[in-house]
């Protein structure tokens, strides 16, 4: 970049680290530009002259203000977990040895973000989120932050949660345990099958530390003021924001805007007719995080308990020996009069009233908060005509209590990441961003009918009933059992039942043996998370399925099929506009996964012996993709024993070939059973292919 936006709205105090900061790690920017691999001398010299993002990166000088840093593809309003998920979602390197398009010339925008899509990620906050909020990752985003490579300073740091008790006290018996249970109960097939506990603003920092390697800054104290739609324009939103700290006024030209400014979103607001439906509870519950002295047995345990006479506690053990208490404040006793007195010395003695006869003392407290529970879900989460978006609290509200908010509000924009990638580079149908509303807002509409039940079973403190609802809702909680309605993008399969895939559903767990290297891995997340569609082919016989394999492939590599046509757009689009890697990308290598295309991962899963085929058998675009063949042999490894191809298809005969297209989040998109591996049914296969992507993806 180099002109300095950012130099001129950073202020004084904040302005001269954040400047050294960034300036020191837009040196370490790579590029990954077609071809290159993110280690290559070539892609460091690249990267020497470019860095990233317009407006929140820092030179190191201060230039004059330049139109053209005012405008992005995207903004991005808000940096809570759903605005870093969104700017944080990479997209693939291109493919380019089969189809050589353009190369790049080393010279590609300066402002691009880490997935090629110039982004602007505003926020009103001087800084990230220091105490409170969430605190609970459930399994299914572990494995989203595992596939985009994020996990393990979570994992390091984070307690983990296996179990949960059950504590009642009535006029005639004192507190005593009721049940215990097993959080996650093996009814869910989960890799991870815990609640991880750490601070919101430790996983806020994981998204911006990975962003500031690629030189991106968020840009703080901006406050969204309101858009103005100018369609003639070429980036026909017209956005103004308000300095936090000197009030001045700027606007902002962009394609899309997406709102991740919470739950009293004002970009909601601007939205023709959009407005929050559902209401609010009484009860006003306080919130505690602190380090305990007490006798209490099961304080390393998530532990519900219910004084009949004085209400709830939930208490969850936390990172660096702290607990969390929610603490229900009985809307029939004195906590009805003023939220005002509910001060946190109040809140601490109902705890220890209800914690008798077991002690309860802080030896510190970290933070202190009261909440009413809202349950909202908004009417629109989109407006198609003015491309505009609005993710995470700032479309739906519930109780904090089930630990959902920061997971759904991360798979909102995990959702909607790959859509607008596709959206920005000219490669989606209109058919595609559409998905976005209709596949959130049910699980919008699905979480806050599950936390209505919840919240219900809590309040009345009937412990069998608040079991039941768990035990009920536990997929959906885990966030495995979050599935979406048939679309163009989950096509149901006609009379070709198969194992546990279905189509708007989740991969579920299974593990393999990678060819290349012998290494056993997770398939679901192997893969990274770089904004690529994957195509799997399931054979038993190597040999047997070639004619099928050579058909699909060559198709693929041609204009003669849709997908391929796809392939040289895409590929030709991230020539232009590439992603930017970090160094800490030169350890995932993320071209190893799109060595054909940008937009297809290609991948083999088979269960012959490993010495009975070689890579070099097979068709080139799998040989190319070396790190994607894997044996189906390890079942003694799986969470159910079981070999892929059992869990996933129901087993395979002989001659049998399935084909599997799995969506870049990781859900099931459509597969298909063909009885034999010969050319014919290949050709069937590229038809039935190009069906699928015709749908919503553009080629040429
Ligand atoms: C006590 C408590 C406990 C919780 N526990 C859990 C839990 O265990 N697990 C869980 O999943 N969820 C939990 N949640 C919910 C969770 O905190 C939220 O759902 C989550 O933070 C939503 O993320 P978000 O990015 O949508 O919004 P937010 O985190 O609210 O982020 C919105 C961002 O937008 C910024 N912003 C707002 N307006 C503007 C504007 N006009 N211009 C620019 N920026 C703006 C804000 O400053 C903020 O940084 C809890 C919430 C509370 C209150």
């Amino acid at each position: 970049m180099t002109a300095s936006f950012w130099d001129m709205m950073k202020r004084p105090g904040t302005s001269s680290k954040a400047h050294s900061t960034a300036s020191s790690s837009s040196a370490k920017i790579q590029k990954m530009a077609p071809g290159l691999r993110s280690d290559s001398p070539r892609s460091r010299s690249i990267d020497a002259q470019s860095t990233s993002t317009e407006a929140t990166t820092s030179s190191s000088q201060s230039q004059p203000d330049d139109y053209r840093q005012t405008l992005s593809d995207v903004v991005v309003v808000g940096a809570g977990p759903a605005g870093l998920m969104l700017a944080y979602v990479p997209s693939s390197p291109p493919a380019w040895h089969i189809f050589a398009g353009r190369r790049a010339d080393g010279n590609g925008s300066d402002n691009l973000v880490r997935f090629g899509i110039k982004t602007r990620l505003i926020d009103d906050r001087p800084d990230r989120t220091s105490t409170g909020r969430a605190d609970g990752i459930q399994p299914k985003t572990i494995e989203t932050l595992r596939q985009m490579r994020l996990a393990e300073p979570l994992l390091r740091k984070g307690v983990r949660v296996y179990d949960i008790a059950f504590w009642t006290s009535t006029a005639l018996q004192s507190l005593h345990r009721t049940a215990r249970e097993i959080h996650y109960p093996p009814v869910v097939d989960l890799l991870d099958p815990y609640i991880l506990l750490v601070h919101q603003g430790m996983v806020e920092k994981i998204f911006q530390d990975d962003l500031k390697e690629r030189g991106v800054h968020v840009q703080r104290n901006t406050a969204f003021v309101e858009f103005e739609h100018t369609p003639q324009k070429v980036r026909p939103l017209q956005i103004t924001c308000k300095d936090a700290v000197d009030h001045t006024r700027r606007t902002y030209g962009a394609r899309y805007l997406v709102g991740c400014d919470g739950a009293h979103s004002q970009v909601r607001r601007c939205l023709p007719d959009a407005r929050p439906i559902g209401s609010s509870r009484d009860a006003i519950w306080g919130v505690l995080d602190g380090v305990l002295e007490t006798d209490f047995p099961d304080i390393w345990s998530k532990v519900v308990v219910h004084s009949e006479e004085l209400g709830s506690i939930l208490m969850i053990p936390r990172e660096r020996n702290m607990t969390r208490l929610y603490i229900e404040l009985k809307s029939d006793t004195k906590e009805s009069a003023s939220r005002e007195e509910l001060t946190r010395e109040y809140v601490m003695k109902r705890a220890q009233e209800i914690m008798l006869p077991y002690v309860l003392n802080w030896r510190s407290v970290d933070w202190f908060g009261r909440y009413q529970v809202g349950q909202r879900v908004a009417n629109r989460f989109t407006d198609e005509e003015r491309k505009v978006f609005i993710a995470g609290d700032a479309s739906h509200t519930h109780s904090p209590k089930a630990a959902q908010g920061m997971n759904t509000s991360m798979h909102d924009t995990f959702n909607l990441a790959w859509k607008l990638n596709f959206a920005v580079r000219g490669l989606a149908k209109p058919s595609l961003l559409a998905t976005y509303e209709q596949e959130r807002k049910k699980i919008a509409e699905d979480l806050v009918n599950f936390d209505y039940e919840h919240a219900n079973a809590f309040a009345a403190g009937d412990p069998d009933a608040l079991a039941a609802n768990f035990a009920k809702n536990v997929a959906f909680i885990s966030g495995y059992g979050v599935n979406y309605e048939y679309n163009v993008l989950n096509i149901p399969n006609k009379g070709h039942g198969i194992g546990a895939l279905k189509p708007g559903y989740l991969l579920p767990p299974a593990k393999v043996t990678r060819f290349v290297d012998s290494n056993p891995v997770d398939i679901q997340t192997d893969i990274p998370a770089l904004g690529q569609f994957r195509i799997y082919f399931f054979c038993r016989d190597v040999y047997a399925a070639k004619p099928f394999l050579d058909a699909v492939c060559v198709a693929h590599q041609t204009m003669s099929s849709y997908v391929g046509r796809v392939t040289l757009a895409g590929n030709a689009s991230y020539t232009i506009q590439p992603p930017l890697a970090a160094p800490h990308d030169q350890f995932v290598c993320p071209e190893r996964y799109t060595p054909v295309s940008g937009i297809f991962t290609y991948a083999l899963v088979t269960d012959m012996p490993r010495h009975e085929f070689e890579l070099d058998d097979l068709p080139v675009t799998l040989r190319e993709s070396r790190w994607t063949v894997y044996l189906d042999d390890c079942p003694d490894k799986d969470t159910r024993g079981q070999k892929c191809i059992d869990k996933w298809l129901d087993g395979l005969a002989e001659n049998e070939v399935v084909v599997l297209n799995v969506r870049p989040d990781g859900y099931v998109g459509s597969h298909r059973r063909w009885d034999n591996g010969r050319r014919e049914s290949g050709v069937a296969a590229v038809k039935w292919l190009d069906e699928y992507y015709d749908q919503f993806l553009c080629d040429l």
